[in-house]
């Protein structure tokens, strides 16, 4: 199902066919192509090219560099309902979401473009007669990008029209479970290329490969900004490597996201942003929806919304009108049951979570949204399980539901239903929650690319995307100039 699809979107057959990788769609567990993973010594070679590229890029005007980005847009643009299908079938996002993946990835070409004119520095007063100060932003190098497989595409774009811009080369290390994605991905940047005329080869490319392939690129000094999605363990693993070489990196992990609702909320609200929150993707975002806390006075009655909104989701194919597909794989299942054997252990009361469709799909893994009523945060809670399952508690004082919702390793995004202006104002403030992303009356999921993206704690401290991210991908300059005839020191230091 996926040759025609590939070929239109400009990929070769020989880069997914005859590798010694084989690549399996989530949607009934069939292969569906197979990679070659590169080796370490090629790993090399591409760093090589790399930083020849990026030696030409940086001096490129950055708004001449921003015409790359928007030509890129442009293309993804022309091929955005092929390339959601791709997304669909390689990481079995239902359509809708994999169509917004691709316009995430529009989003923020768009964005770099506008930056690619805005690269501000700074002028800064001088305590010297005669002198002035300035800040400048200069290109780093080579961007080394490793994601994850739930975001197969907008997190390499989120990454690399902002390296871009900035006048960095790229090299791209995509989850070994969604290649074909990335391989699209490339192709249609090899069109935006041809079209732009005069870019350095080398300046964008892809690195099919395993963890280690990934770890040849995190040692490499060449590369002085690793950019690593994905779960904890792997940040625990990339991000001291690239410390220890004084590197830099941006580690967007793992996330344990919570909503508060409270007494006062929109019910109506509330319970279909938990759903979005809670089932989309198949609970497989970094930002799902994992911890309700809930006031007691409500929480019977949003507990019986949610289950019956949940009985009512259509769960199959994502190319068809469903609203949850599958999970990734047979471990993502095993995890999620293991969970849910755990919640149960330590006092929990779990509705749903059975596999579905085995019949149908017997090699894939389709699942029920499962919600499981916890006594409290236990082990289980306090960890991201990346499935579909909502753990429940109960509060009565809000400082217990803010000191709930901090009380957990990771630290990405959070939210609170709420009409009480304290509440919410609270929320987020200093001593509110202490997540990257604080919402009000939305879900914890669906963030727009206008802010930065990234969370604190065990989530690892990474931004991305809007905002002022971009300074991650540049290089700070403070330069004094003295346009005087004297040579004054600062401080006042007389050395004559
Ligand atoms: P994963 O950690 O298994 O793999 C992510 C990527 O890291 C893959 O490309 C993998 O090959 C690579 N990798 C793994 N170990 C490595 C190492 N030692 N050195 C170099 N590269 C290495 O994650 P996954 O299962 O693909 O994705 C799910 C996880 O990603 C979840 O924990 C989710 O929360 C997280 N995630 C976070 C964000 C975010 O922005 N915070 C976004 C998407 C996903």
């Amino acid at each position: 199902m996926v040759g025609e699809l590939l070929k239109n979107l400009g990929v070769e057959a020989s880069a997914y066919q005859g590798g010694n990788h084989a690549v399996y769609t989530p949607i009934d567990g069939s292969q569906i192509a197979s990679v070659t993973l590169e080796s370490p010594a090629a790993v090399l070679d591409k760093v090589e090219i790399a930083h020849k590229a990026y030696l030409v890029w940086r001096d490129i005007p950055a708004p001449r560099r921003g015409e790359l980005v928007r030509l890129y847009g442009e293309v993804l643009r022309a091929h955005k309902a092929q390339l959601g299908e791709l997304i669909s079938i390689e990481a079995g996002k239902i359509t809708q979401e994999g169509l917004g993946e691709v316009q995430e990835m529009i989003d923020i070409c768009d964005f770099a473009v506008g930056l690619s004119r805005q690269l501000y520095g700074l002028t800064i007063a001088s305590e010297r007669p005669g002198h002035h100060m300035r800040e400048t932003w200069h290109p780093l190098g080579v961007v080394g990008v490793i994601s994850a497989f739930n975001f197969p595409a907008a997190v390499w774009a989120w990454n690399t029209s902002l390296a871009l811009v900035c006048g960095n080369a790229v090299i791209w290390k995509p989850s070994e479970k969604t290649p074909l994605t990335a391989l699209a991905c490339q192709a249609l940047f090899e069109v935006a290329l041809k079209q732009f005329g005069d870019a350095p080869d080398g300046l964008s490319q892809l690195l099919i490969g395993d963890r280690e392939a990934g770890e040849v690129l995190v040692d490499d000094p060449r590369v002085p900004l690793i950019s690593a999605t994905g779960s904890t363990r792997m940040g625990r693993e990339v991000g001291p490597r690239v410390a220890a070489r004084f590197g830099r990196s941006i580690l967007e992990l793992g996330g344990n996201n919570a909503m508060i609702l409270t007494p006062s909320a929109d019910l109506d609200l509330a319970v279909r942003g938990i759903l979005f929150s809670a089932v989309g993707t198949a609970g497989q975002r970094c930002t799902t929806l994992r911890r309700l806390i809930v006031h007691r006075s409500v929480k019977d009655e949003v507990v019986a919304r949610v289950k019956a909104a949940y009985a009512k989701v259509r769960i199959g194919d994502p190319r068809k009108d469903n609203l949850v597909g599958p999970l990734m794989d047979k471990q993502a299942y095993l995890f999620m049951q293991d969970a849910l054997v755990k919640a149960r252990d330590e006092g929990g009361v779990v509705f749903g979570g059975e596999r579905q469709l085995q019949d149908e799909y017997p090699a894939a893994y389709y699942v029920a949204p499962a919600i499981v009523e916890m006594p409290g945060q236990s082990a289980v809670v306090r960890h991201e399980t990346f499935a579909p399952i909502l753990y429940v508690l109960t509060y009565d004082d809000f400082e217990q539901a803010l000191q709930l919702n901090n009380d957990v390793p990771q630290g990405l995004s959070s939210c609170i239903f709420t009409t009480d202006v304290r509440e919410a104002e609270r929320f987020q403030s200093a001593s509110g929650s202490d997540c990257g992303i604080a919402n009000v009356n939305i879900g914890t999921s669906g963030a727009e690319i206008g802010g930065a993206f990234g969370g604190e704690k065990e989530t690892g401290g990474g931004r991305e995307s809007g905002s002022d991210s971009w300074r991650a991908y540049m290089r700070r300059q403070t330069n004094t100039i003295n346009y005087s005839r004297e040579l004054p020191l600062a401080q006042g230091i007389v050395f004559d």
